[in-house]
């Protein structure tokens, strides 16, 4: 495991949560992308090296909306960039970690992602997501 590849914020509203991050940073989200498959609409931000992703909500269904619901809005994900996201998921299952899609899937900002689930890390949703390389 590498680096933290983003934090994940889960919010209500995406354009007024735009507007404050981007008065927060000093500057505007750097892409905004929606994954349907997980019902929800995302936006990134660039800070140093880091970044973070906000998360809203597009169906009542949706991960978010039930985080929401439950916890309010807040810090929803760490995630962390991976190189090999297959080997990861295998070596964390032997290790005793609940991962929650064992097959990866598409991820927002071109990333294969894997979630394991909170139960099993203190609390904290955990992200792998490795980049995804085109090739020629
Ligand atoms: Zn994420």
């Amino acid at each position: 495991m590498n680096k933290i590849e983003h934090i994940g914020i889960a919010i209500k509203n995406m354009d007024d949560s735009n507007a404050l991050f981007t008065k927060l940073f000093g500057k505007p989200p750097y892409k905004m992308e929606a994954v349907e498959s997980e019902g929800v609409k995302t936006s990134f931000f660039e800070v140093g090296d880091n970044k973070i992703e906000l998360l809203e909500a597009t169906n009542d269904d949706s991960a978010i909306a039930k985080f929401i619901e439950r916890k309010g809005e807040g810090v929803h994900h760490i995630a962390f960039d991976v190189l090999d996201i297959e080997a990861e998921i295998k070596r964390l299952k032997a290790e005793g970690f609940i991962v929650l899609n064992e097959k990866p899937k598409r991820g927002a900002d071109n990333k294969l992602v894997a979630f394991l689930h909170p139960k099993s890390s203190n609390g904290v949703l955990i992200e792998l997501c490795q980049e995804i390389v085109l090739k020629e």
